[in-house]
């Protein structure tokens, strides 16, 4: 006997279309677009269905760490991958009261791509889906909106999604949520994320990038700041910390105040023209960082992936990544049993049991940068004008800068960056 979910208020639907396939992914951001292709170039059925008409959203990075890139590899895709116009990030540095200092340099490490690319996550999204595409069981539905889960009997059967069309009803063997931050699909099921203190929050705004700028990201950390320039080729992507609640005291203290901020911190290079160009609050996003995880990733015909299981902060921008070894780690986990069509809680559990591990590590270190390294560089949150009341610029101890030169131990933070605490490889 059907019996909806009754966690979460759902519509009541009486769905035009019913259709079955074996994986039914919900979100075609990194980990559903990635996992739809792993499964599909298996042979498994999958549909993935994505809200969006297309990939061209709001800024949500566009890094492509060493990890993924050896893992395109393994698809043999990654040289068509970076065909794709993009920049090479090739160390992270910080400006330091001892002046410049290399937290991480990936070139020091042991891989084809001793980079991060910096890809306009709306062509990655586009590549990964094209390339599944080829595989005749692989379908992708943008412009389906999923509201409403399918239980029968205590099991996930599929999903109910609105379409231009009409609600449409599909059943599957397996259904994932992969759907971001604000997902739907933990919200049906009523699964209550663990939230851990955040410090800060962070301006988005564009700055015009002229042709002869330097390529590679560029900023301040440091006398009070936390100023962050992405390449995104037309326009510099800007990204300023604030602490929490700062962002109402910039709003009173106006636009001028703001600009004339900025005109202080940003590199000489940047003429006070381009910061002219922000006129108007609405060119001006506030996100509110979060970190939170899931106690529990699964129930019965439903897993949950990428930030739907686990909301990544910003810091050190690593939730593509960890998204996308998310779905390699379910792709080696479930293929065989999707393969015979039937999927054990157990099989489920392993996917989280594998992941768990590296998103905890990596939450506690963001969430020690956090607290630590960035509240302390802002100061407290009840500064005037500007967001923050500390003057002291960034000091790196003498011990630090002995260690990080050391063979091993000095390339960890790089390592870290590059392929997380426990580095996933694609079984088949
Ligand atoms: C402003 C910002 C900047 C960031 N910068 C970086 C960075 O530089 N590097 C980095 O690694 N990470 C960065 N992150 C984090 C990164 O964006 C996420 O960790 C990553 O995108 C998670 O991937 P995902 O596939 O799990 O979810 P998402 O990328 O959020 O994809 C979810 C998809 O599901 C779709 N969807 C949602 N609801 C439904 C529904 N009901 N039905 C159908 N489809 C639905 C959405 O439209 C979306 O396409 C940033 C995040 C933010 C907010």
């Amino acid at each position: 006997m059907q019996n909806d979910v009754q966690t979460q208020a759902q519509p009541s639907v009486q769905p035009q279309h019913t259709e079955q396939t074996t994986c039914c992914i919900v979100g075609a951001g990194p980990a559903g677009a990635v996992l739809a292709l792993l499964l599909a170039r298996q042979g498994i059925p999958v549909v993935l269905l994505e809200e969006h008409m297309n990939f061209d959203r709001d800024f949500r990075g566009d890094t492509i760490h060493p990890s993924i890139l050896q893992i395109m590899d393994q698809l043999g895709l990654a040289d068509r991958l970076l065909t794709i116009p993009h920049a090479e990030m090739h160390s992270l540095n910080l400006n330091t009261s001892d002046g410049p200092f290399t937290l991480a340099d990936f070139r020091r490490l042991k891989t084809r791509f001793p980079f991060i690319a910096m890809l306009p996550q709306a062509h990655f999204l586009e590549f990964i889906t094209t390339e599944a595409k080829r595989y005749p069981n692989f379908r992708l539905i943008m412009g389906a909106r999923v509201e409403k889960l399918l239980e029968e009997d205590g099991y996930i059967h599929g999903v109910y999604y609105r379409a231009q069309d009409g609600w449409h009803e599909l059943r599957a063997t397996l259904t994932v949520g992969a759907d971001g931050r604000f997902s739907r699909v933990r919200k049906l099921v009523g699964f209550e994320p663990v939230q851990t203190a955040q410090a800060m929050d962070v301006l988005w705004f564009r700055l015009p990038r002229k042709a002869n700028d330097p390529t590679e990201p560029a900023g301040r950390i440091g006398s009070g700041h936390i100023l962050i320039m992405l390449n995104r080729d037309q326009d510099w992507q800007m990204g300023y910390v604030i602490p929490k609640g700062g962002y109402q005291k910039l709003r009173a203290a106006g636009l001028p105040a703001l600009r004339q901020e900025m005109g202080q911190l940003l590199p000489a290079w940047v003429e006070p023209e381009r910061i002219e160009t922000i006129q108007e609050w609405k060119q001006v996003s506030i996100l509110s960082v979060e970190s939170s995880r899931l106690p529990r990733w699964y129930r019965p015909g439903l897993l949950l992936i990428g930030d739907a299981a686990h909301v990544m902060s910003p810091v050190g921008g690593v939730g593509i990544n960890y998204a996308i070894q998310d779905a390699v780690v379910a792709a080696n986990v479930l293929t065989e049993p999707l393969k015979v069509g039937k999927i054990r809680l157990s099989d489920l559990a392993k996917v989280q049991r594998k992941r768990e591990l590296p998103i905890r590590i990596i939450q506690g270190f963001q969430n020690f940068m956090q607290q630590r390294v960035i509240a302390n560089v802002l100061g407290s949150a009840s500064a005037s004008v500007s967001v923050s009341s500390s003057d002291e610029p960034l000091k790196v101890s003498p011990l630090m800068r002995f260690f990080i030169k050391l063979p091993v131990i000095g390339t960890l933070p790089a390592r870290l960056i590059a392929f997380g605490p426990v580095p996933v490889h694609l079984k088949q």
